[in-house]
Order: C-alpha cells, then sequence, then structure tokens
C-alpha cells in the first residue's frame, strides 16, 4: 500500500501527458496539493539519432504556457523545431497561402516537438515540485462523489481523495465514460499515415501543407533536417501506403507531394491513426472537469488538437486559483461553470473550422475548386485577413487565459 495513495489532495488529475502534466504543474506551482494517476511508465532516454513519429505543431501560445509553467527551457533542451514559414496549396488549382513570421513581426510562427521531449520535460518539471504526487504506474478504478469530495479508488485497490477530479486521460477517457458524459461523434472516415521522411532539399524551417482530393498532406520540419509528415487520406488508401514497400512509398511520397523539397529519399518507420471529431457535451459534472482530448479530438489538419488541450489546462487553473483566492470552492459545478463557458465555445469554433477546411478542401466539384482556388489567393494578398488568419494559427487570439499572455 502506498501511503501517499491514501491522502487528501486539493485536486487529482488522471493523465499526466501533455495536458494533464500542464495542469498539475499550473496547480503545483500554486502551492495546491495534486495528484497525478497516470498508467503508462516514463520514457526517460530513448536511442540516439531516432524521432518520437508523435510529433507537435506547438503554437507561441503553447510556449508560453510552457514558459510560464518553467518548462520551456528544459522542452528547449531537448530539441525544438521553429518554423518560420508555412505554405499551403491546392492540388487542384493555383490557389496558395504564404505566412512568414518576419511579415508578422514575429520570431517564429511556432514550433515542431516531439512528444516525448515535451513529456521528459514535464516529468522533470514535476518531479521538482514539492505539492505534486506522481503515482504511476496506476491506473483508474472507479469514483464516486463523498460530500465535499470525490473518493477514487484506483485499480489495484488504493484510494485518492480530491475536491476536484480531472480527467485528462484522452480520447477514450475513462473518466468521461464513468461519470455518463455523452459525446458527439464524427468519424471522418480518414486515417493519418505518420512517418519521419529525408528529402532532397532542406525543409526551410517551413510547415508545408498540399490539399490533396483525398485529404491534407503535412511535412513539418525537424530539427535534424528531416521532415515528419502526416497524410491524411482514405482508410484503404493508408493501408495500402503503409503496406508498399520503402521506394514504393517515396515515389508516391514524392509526386503527392509534388516534389516541392525534391525527392523525398528515405523514410523510416511507418503508422497510421483513425481520424474523428469527438466533442463532450459536457467537460464538468460536480467535483470533475474534462480538459484536453478527453473533453475534444480535433481533426489533425492544423495541428491544433493538443495546443487546444494546453489552453484548456490554464483556463482550468485560473478559474480554480481564482475561486481558491476569494475563498470559494473550486470544485462546485457552479463555479466550474466558467471553464465550460470559457472553452467549449472556443473548441467548438475551431472543430467547425476544421470540419469547414477538410469540406471545401475535399470537393472535387468544379464550382468549389474555383471558389476555393480564388478565396486562398484573396485572402494571401489582404494583409489584415492573413493577419487574423495568422494570429488564430499561433494561438495568440480569443480570450487567452494569464498563463497564455505572459
Ligand atoms: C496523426 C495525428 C497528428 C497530430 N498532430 C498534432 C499536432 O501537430 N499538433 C497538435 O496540437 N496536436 C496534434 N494531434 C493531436 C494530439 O495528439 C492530441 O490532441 C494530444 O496528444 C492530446 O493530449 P492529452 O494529454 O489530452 O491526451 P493523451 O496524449 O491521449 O494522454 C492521455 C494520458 O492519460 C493516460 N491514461 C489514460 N487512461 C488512463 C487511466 N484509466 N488511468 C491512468 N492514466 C490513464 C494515458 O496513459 C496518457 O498518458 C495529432 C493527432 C493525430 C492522431
Amino acid at each position: 500500500m502506498n501511503k501517499a495513495a491514501d491522502m487528501y489532495y486539493d485536486i487529482a488529475i488522471i493523465g499526466g501527458a501533455c495536458v494533464g502534466g500542464t495542469l498539475a504543474c499550473a496547480l503545483a506551482q500554486a502551492g495546491l496539493q495534486v495528484a497525478v494517476i497516470e498508467a503508462r511508465e516514463p520514457q526517460p532516454v530513448w536511442p540516439a539519432g531516432s524521432v518520437d513519429l508523435r510529433v507537435f505543431a506547438i503554437t507561441r501560445a503553447s510556449e508560453r504556457i510552457f514558459r510560464s509553467i518553467e518548462c520551456w527551457d528544459a522542452i528547449e533542451r531537448g530539441g525544438v523545431s521553429p518554423f518560420r514559414e508555412m505554405r499551403v496549396w491546392d492540388a487542384s488549382g493555383p490557389g496558395a497561402i504564404h505566412f512568414d513570421c518576419a511579415e508578422l513581426g514575429e520570431p517564429t510562427l511556432g514550433y515542431i516537438i516531439e512528444q516525448r521531449v515535451i513529456q521528459a520535460a514535464l516529468n522533470a518539471r514535476m518531479e521538482m515540485l514539492p505539492t505534486l504526487t506522481r503515482l504511476c504506474p496506476a491506473e483508474l478504478g472507479a469514483f464516486e462523489l463523498g460530500g465535499d469530495a470525490m473518493r477514487i479508488t484506483l485499480a489495484d485497490g488504493r484510494v485518492v481523495r480530491a475536491r476536484l477530479l480531472v480527467g485528462a486521460d484522452g480520447a477514450a477517457s475513462r473518466v468521461r465514460g464513468m461519470a455518463d458524459i455523452a459525446v458527439e461523434l464524427r468519424d471522418y472516415q480518414q486515417e493519418a499515415v505518420v512517418a519521419v521522411v529525408t528529402t532532397e532539399q532542406s525543409h526551410q524551417e517551413t510547415a508545408w501543407q498540399r490539399f490533396l482530393p483525398t485529404g491534407p498532406l503535412a511535412f513539418l520540419p525537424l530539427r535534424d533536417g528531416r521532415s515528419s509528415i502526416v497524410w491524411s487520406t482514405t482508410p484503404q488508401q493508408a493501408a495500402e501506403l503503409c503496406a508498399l514497400d520503402a521506394n514504393e512509398f517515396l515515389e508516391r511520397l514524392s509526386a503527392a507531394f509534388d516534389q516541392r523539397l525534391g525527392r523525398v529519399i528515405a523514410v523510416e518507420e511507418r503508422a497510421r491513426f483513425p481520424l474523428r471529431r469527438l466533442h463532450a457535451k459536457h467537460y464538468i459534472a460536480e467535483r470533475l472537469a474534462l480538459v484536453g482530448d478527453a473533453a475534444h479530438v480535433i481533426h489533425p489538419l492544423a495541428g491544433q488538437g493538443v495546443n487546444l488541450g494546453l489552453l484548456d489546462a490554464a483556463s482550468l487553473a485560473e478559474v480554480v486559483l481564482d475561486a481558491r483566492a476569494t475563498g470559494r470552492d473550486y470544485g462546485l459545478h457552479t463555479n466550474l461553470r466558467r471553464y465550460e463557458r470559457w472553452r467549449q465555445g472556443d473548441n467548438s469554433a475551431m472543430q467547425r473550422a476544421m470540419d469547414g477546411f477538410k469540406g471545401v478542401f475535399g470537393s472535387s466539384a468544379p464550382p468549389l475548386r474555383l471558389l476555393r482556388n480564388s478565396a486562398l489567393t484573396l485572402v494571401d494578398r489582404l494583409a489584415p485577413v492573413k493577419r487574423l488568419f495568422a494570429s488564430h494559427a499561433m494561438g495568440l487570439s480569443g480570450d487567452l487565459p494569464a498563463l497564455a499572455r505572459r
């Protein structure tokens, strides 16, 4: 029996990945007693020269959040790849748009970072915080409301009590399921093929995205000169692409990417993920809140998933800390409503925008093709509109939580 597991915490977070780990650090550095319950053991080292298949495009807002929880320096030491330009174009027409951080007066548009680099930095920060306890490996068993606390039983029988239980346990969230929170689900009937590739020409610190009739193909610049690809396509084509031998795959990929960086000459391991949209109908219940993929999953075409989750974490931390500062019980539904109102609308708008892009770019109907090509060209020429798009892509628009404003 772990002695720490019988303690009473202010907050218990199920899932200590990017979103749960960030929330835990934000709350513990403000002095709250936090328990993080995480099923997966940390991976402290990895083979030199290898690249994690899970790579995130991290916005400037997320960078600020990581700085606020004192993780950014460790993430930078672990390796980040800034991208200074973004080029998006349509495979079936002349429409194209180009963003350049210099035109926007910013040092960078964002960063490409391996998931394991962020996780290692968060784990190190969590270790340093005296009011944070990590229970790992440990899995959620059950929970029930008991007076002024949530009583959480772990799969191994240990019991944790907390005034607020947070589900940061990903798309298949058990917290959400056990709380009977319904979801809106849409299967995109698409899969994303991901891999690390080498191209003949340098990636030019640019994030590239070509819209094909079957879905978008992104090349994200890695710091060692290679690129991480996310190729969203039909499940049939994804299966076929993963089954091809390396040379055939490279040929198909070079053609699909229009040889924008010359030929693609090497590929590492390939993997594929089903793509779907999920949105929890509620983010909160009495003494319970959902953050990150537990609350919403979006299409990866704009690389916003984890960034939205980090904004959830920063917003929930602010709501909890504001309530504590004025002596209110932060676990009450009435108090958590502010968090739900704050984040649900923003996340829903981003999901709708992604669906809109997907619908418009996925159509081969001539009027839509013409419209989208004209729209891309028009936005590219209209500086104020373009600035608005760039500001959204960098995560710097909207009602940002304090941790993302610093
Ligand atoms: C192909 C693809 C590309 C993507 N690219 C991007 C991108 O470029 N940029 C971006 O922002 N997003 C991207 N995303 C989305 C991003 O991967 C997710 O939004 C993000 O990983 C969600 O983080 P999370 O912490 O909420 O959940 P997760 O990363 O799923 O973490 C959940 C954690 O909870 C733990 N857990 C689960 N159940 C339990 C339990 N019962 N008990 C204890 N622990 C538990 C798990 O072990 C895990 O550590 C992409 C997604 C896909 C599929």
